[in-house]
């Protein structure tokens, strides 16, 4: 016997008490007869493992009242469970179209129903009955974030901002960051299409709603950059480091693009001495070490890339302080160095250089909506060795 037939067998239970039930209250012997007929008709549907039959005959025997609205929540809720979303759909609908239920049951049953085609992916219908749940008192928060979620997969960013605002009011939960990364999607797709003043335009609603919003300097600065505005872009990236400071890698090498365009190379030292010593960090070293060998200081190079590698260890300042030891090669053998720079190499390529605060998830590239737990902001560059 189908495992479908152990899910039906309460129904068709039920269905067996609501017919005795009626013969109780005197319900006329024909009408009793005929139920009887369906119901055992129904139950040989079930045996013979013919259970979209068996469902129909059951639902259409169950009168929907406000006793057995509760069966039918329940059996559609399990088929969706397994996966038979064109069943709960039918069994919800059905609910719906009744139009003997309370204002309460109705919109528990477009609830379900509305789950239901979101599992089944029809989008727009889940979307039209989450927007008639916004009226609902009890349901209404849960209809905003399943809108939201719609709107978020379908890219759907102007309405995800206006369900967002409606969402932080109704349940009182803090949605500015979200709502700033939303913006932010918008910039990408602006500037993509070359509308860059409008991009400009979305970028400041974003700082407006978050001014701790990274993502959005960021984008600024390549705007920026795009337009050839170097001042702006300066302004832009320099943002990050009073809005979040564990970003600082993502803005280095932009920092150095636009400060050599300027022909500032010195300023862009300065600013990196600054940010050493303020938030240390691999990467300023990193070029600081590069303008030191370009100037031909070897030896200060070595110095000062030991020395910041006892204080931050760093895989990319290992590679770095290796290739300065093949230049001299005094006291160890070059075919040592080199397959030491090889294993440093292959390390730092398998190296995940992103990694999520909430779940863990680490990946190669920034992701503002984290591809695993679906938290925004909480994907983070990765410097340590340690990390
Ligand atoms: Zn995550």
């Amino acid at each position: 016997m189908g495992e479908l037939v152990w899910l039906l067998l309460p129904i068709a239970a039920t269905v067996g008490w609501l017919t005795a039930r009626h013969n109780v209250f005197g319900q006329p012997s024909s009408s009793t007869s005929t139920l009887s007929a369906d119901y055992f008709k129904g139950l040989k549907y079930l045996l013979n493992e013919e259970p979209d039959k068996a469902i129909d005959i059951f639902i259409r025997l169950i009168d929907v009242d406000s006793d057995t609205v509760e069966t039918h929540l329940a059996l559609g809720t399990l088929f969706r469970r397994r996966g038979e979303v064109n069943r709960a759909i039918r069994i919800h609908q059905n609910l719906t179209a009744r139009t003997n239920l309370s204002i309460q049951q109705r919109y528990l049953a477009l609830l379900e129903l509305g789950l239901d085609f979101r599992r089944a992916g029809l989008l727009d219908r889940a979307e039209s009955i989450f927007q008639q749940l916004t009226s609902s008192h009890e349901h209404r928060i849960t209809a905003y974030q399943q809108l939201l979620d719609i709107y978020q997969q379908e890219h759907e960013w102007e309405s995800a901002i206006e369900t967002a605002l409606q969402l932080e009011s109704a349940s009182h939960v803090k949605m500015h960051r979200v709502i700033a990364q939303y913006y932010c999607e918008q910039v990408e797709l602006l500037r993509q299409h070359g509308q860059r003043d409008k991009a400009l335009q979305a970028i400041q609603l974003a700082l407006k709603i978050d001014n701790r919003c990274v993502r959005a300097s960021l984008l600024e600065g390549q705007l920026a950059l795009d337009i050839d505005d170097t001042a702006l872009a300066i302004a832009a990236f320099k943002r990050v480091e009073q809005q979040d400071s564990d970003y600082l890698p993502e803005i280095i090498e932009p920092l150095q693009t636009c400060y050599r365009q300027l022909g500032q190379q010195q300023d862009f030292k300065e600013y990196l001495y600054h940010l050493l010593e303020r938030y240390g960090g691999v990467a300023p070293t990193l070029l600081l070490v590069k303008s030191l060998r370009e100037q031909g200081h070897e030896q200060q190079a070595v110095d000062f890339m030991v020395k910041q590698l006892h204080k931050y260890p760093s895989l990319s300042g290992l590679d770095q302080l290796l290739d300065l030891a093949l230049l001299d090669t005094h006291h160890i053998t070059h075919e040592h160095f080199l397959l030491l720079k090889d294993m440093t190499g292959q390390l730092m390529k398998n190296r995940p250089l992103y990694k999520c605060n909430y779940c863990g998830f680490k990946g190669k590239s920034l992701h503002w909506l984290c591809p695993s737990c679906r938290q925004w902001n909480t994907i983070k560059p990765l410097e340590r060795i340690t990390d």
